[in-house]
């Protein structure tokens, strides 16, 4: 198939996470055609769905550039505010209308086609590989993390990856995402004590106690961020109280919020920031906090160097802009790569990912899959 074609049959599959619908078959058809040799791995965990994931490869020993990629695609929300039916792949005025066409369905169709146009003109000196999990969207519990680890037990090793994810803002070629930041998300509960709120005499009100922490948090500067990343940022995304009347004070009270930030901070250090103030707060009082962290990224730089000038240079010769190397926006399963091998990501436009309506210029993929294919000449040369 050539790129749109393949990108409309992706499109035609409806794998919302963890769902597959047959989109991995296709995927693992289309590239056995090619002469990739296939393999898949079923992950189950406890409290997550079971995910199926792909890892293809072709050509033997290094240099090694993977592909990552997700094939899974978001609900579609409000299905009677789209235009067209999400899973029809429609197109319309030189673009494709479908969950998945932007984030991230049309990347893997360019970079599988990019390959098979690259293996028949070339002698591959080296290997080329896709990891595609069905399960970026969701808890990711079962994808990418897992699939690196058996790959790896099987001797494998990958020394660069360009992970698909849609990386421009507005137009294709404007950014290449060289690392993330770090997400971490603590929830914080204050228990007090509750009664009428005519006798605070006889109550100890935990909201008191908890507004003044989050307070103390948001007021927090945490760096000035780098020369490649932004300042770290909290964001409070929820405050609640266990159920009561309007005169009744509470009994406990809780706040969640998420930071995200730069490599000037760690897990470690965000802790150890956030128990610092919780404990000056409650300390010699009779309020009784307990603390919940999650930290579901790590963050991350690539350096600059010969991998991102490859993808920069070859995505700017292609569009004539000039590709800026950033660090902003959400995580991806770039996170976990970065263990592995150098990783940066370079896609289409996210402007509609996860909208009604999300939708691609053809044009644009086509010019991704000439990017994917200048990639991998530079690459191997
Ligand atoms: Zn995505």
């Amino acid at each position: 198939m050539e790129v749109i074609e393949l990108t409309k049959a992706l499109i035609l599959c409806q794998s919302v996470t963890p769902k597959n619908d047959g989109v991995l078959d296709l995927l693992e058809k289309e590239l056995s055609n090619i002469g990739f040799d296939c393999r898949r791995y079923l992950f189950s965990d406890s409290n997550t769905p079971d995910v199926d994931n792909l890892f293809a490869k072709i050509g033997s020993g290094a240099p090694h550039i993977c592909f990552g990629g997700h094939t899974d695609v978001v609900p579609v929300g409000d299905i009677d505010a789209w235009s067209f039916d999400p899973f029809n792949a429609t197109e319309k005025d030189g673009k494709v209308y479908g969950r998945g066409a932007s984030d991230m369905k049309s990347a893997i169709a360019a970079f599988v086609c990019a390959v098979k146009e690259y293996i028949e003109n070339n002698e591959l000196k080296g290997t080329v590989s896709l990891l595609i999990t069905n399960d970026e969207e969701g808890p990711a519990i079962n994808g990418t993390k897992k699939v690196l680890e058996e790959i790896y037990k099987d001797g494998e090793k990958i020394d660069s990856c360009i992970v698909g994810e849609p990386t421009c803002p507005n137009k294709l070629g404007e950014m290449v995402k060289i690392g993330r930041r770090g997400s971490f998300t603590a929830k914080i509960n204050i228990t007090g004590k509750q009664g009428h709120v005519a006798y605070p005499q006889w109550t100890l009100n935990p909201i008191d106690s908890l507004t003044q922490i989050l307070n103390s948090i948001i007021s927090l500067k945490l760096d000035e961020g780098t020369e490649d990343f932004p300042p770290s940022n909290i964001e409070i995304v929820k405050i609640k109280s266990s159920d009561g009347a309007s005169n009744v004070v509470p009994q406990s009270a809780e706040g969640i919020f998420n930071i995200r930030y730069n490599v000037k901070h760690s897990k470690e250090s965000l802790i150890k920031i956030i128990d610092t103030i919780i404990n000056e707060q409650v300390k010699n009082t009779d309020y009784v906090s307990n603390v919940d962290y999650n930290n579901s990224a790590e963050p991350f730089l690539t350096k600059k160097g010969n991998f991102t000038e490859i993808i920069k240079t070859s995505s700017d010769e292609i569009t004539g802009l000039s590709a800026e190397l950033t660090t902003t926006g959400g995580t991806s399963d770039a996170r976990f790569f970065k263990d592995y091998c150098e990783v940066a990501e370079f896609g289409l436009i996210g402007e509609t990912a996860h909208q009604i309506d999300e939708h691609v210029k053809l044009q644009d993929i086509k010019n991704l899959k000439d990017i994917y294919l200048l990639v991998l000449y530079k690459y191997f040369n």
